[in-house]
């Protein structure tokens, strides 16, 4: 019996070559590797400007610097996410607003938002949860409404759909995840995709430093000015060189993880005392981050406990998300709130289990997944 891992980066021949090509070369950063899979990826989401990042978190970081956001300002964020995306706010000295999920889809609940709303709100970020976009009609739609700019956080979305266009060009500006274990990988890396100019500017300077002149458009080497309190967020060529041959395989992956995603579907649905979240729901299509269910208190087993029992049979799984933001540690002593509110966020963090349907994953794997959640869950 195999181990069936939850994530598994799927690193062929190509990407050691490639990698190797730019170590055997004198151009590790600032370089074409970088150029080259921007504008690839540029293409792919089918935006104007992608620009590669250290990751996902620094281009969150940078994106809310580029719409702002500054000392004290307010961003929304959903309750239930990665802990990056409440950071990069905290980073900017603003102050993350937590807005509860809707339960059905694990996304920000778009009803919940306009109350949130202050003379502060400089942002709205949202999630595209486990890969499913949000409901972005009526999210842009408040966000027009008050003159607010929205960061799509894509981590787990690359190749998700909403209204037929790919989520990163929905709102002003997406971010992206190279991190191992997401769709495609850099061994760490980001990116940030916006159609707005002056936005991609701003960004190009700031994850450099703030450099008034990138490495190419100095006129005399080495001279430049500073144009702002930048960061060093680049990309180095390798890490490029990785992603962008990862990106070539994107279609083939994402194929894969379909596949694998819809036979979980459509067996778990079948269990009582399980709900699965929807593949797509509306004008949204997900990316199949990985398959979510949701343990309810009829089941005799708890989920911590089906998680020991299926880990017990080499069956990888992960949570997504353990805490909901406002509720943990770092967040409830900074932002003190009462019991019982994000009670949907904490819900899905207290029953969900994140299945693994990545490429990494064969079909036999998969009639074993079902066998053995059948069998544990058998009374
Ligand atoms: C993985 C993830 C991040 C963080 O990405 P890094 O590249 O590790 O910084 C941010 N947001 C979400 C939703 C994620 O899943």
């Amino acid at each position: 019996m195999t181990n069936i891992p939850f994530g598994k980066p799927m690193i062929g021949d190509v990407e050691r070559d490639a990698m190797t090509a730019v170590l055997r070369g004198t151009t590790l950063t600032h370089g074409p590797k970088c150029a080259e899979f921007e504008t690839a990826f540029a293409d792919y989401v089918g935006v104007k400007h992608a620009i590669s990042t250290s990751n996902c978190t620094t281009a969150i970081h940078l994106g809310l610097i580029a719409c702002g956001v500054g000392f004290g300002d307010e961003v929304i964020v959903p309750a239930m996410t990665h802990v990056a995306t409440a950071h990069a706010v905290e980073h900017c000295g603003a102050v993350p607003i937590f807005v509860d999920i809707d339960i059905e889809t694990g996304c920000i609940d778009p009803k919940l938002i306009e109350e949130k709303i202050t003379q502060k709100t400089k942002v709205i970020i949202v999630v595209h949860f486990i890969g499913l976009p949000c409901d972005m009609a009526s999210i842009n739609a408040v966000a027009e409404k008050y003159n607010i700019d929205v960061i799509e956080d894509s981590a787990t979305a690359l190749g998700a759909k909403h209204n037929n266009k790919f989520a990163g060009s929905l709102g002003k500006l997406g971010c992206f995840s190279f991190y191992p274990t997401k769709h495609i990988t850099s061994l760490e890396g980001g990116m940030l995709t916006t159609d707005d100019d002056h936005v991609a500017a701003k960004v190009r300077s700031q994850r450099a430093f703030g450099y008034d002149k990138g490495l190419g458009e100095r006129q005399i080497a080495g001279v430049y000015d500073i144009a702002s309190l930048g960061w060093n967020y680049r990309m180095s060529e390798g890490h490029a060189a990785v992603g962008h041959v990862q990106l070539s395989k994107l279609p083939y992956f994402l194929e894969q993880r379909k596949k694998n995603a819809e036979r979980l579907v459509a067996e778990l649905c079948k269990i009582s005392g399980l709900s699965v979240m929807p593949p797509v729901h509306k004008q949204s299509h997900s990316s199949w981050y990985c398959v979510n269910i949701i343990v309810s208190e009829k089941l005799t087993k708890s989920r911590n406990e089906l998680v020991g029992l299926l880990n017990a049979e080499g069956i990888g799984t992960s949570v997504h998300y353990p805490v909901a933001l406002p509720h943990s540690k770092y967040y409830s002593q900074k932002y003190p709130i009462a019991k019982g509110k994000f009670s949907q966020a904490q819900h899905l963090a207290a029953n969900t289990i994140s299945l693994p349907c990545g490429p990494h994953v064969s079909d036999q794997d998969i009639v074993r997944i079902i066998e053995k959640i059948n069998e544990i869950l058998s009374p």
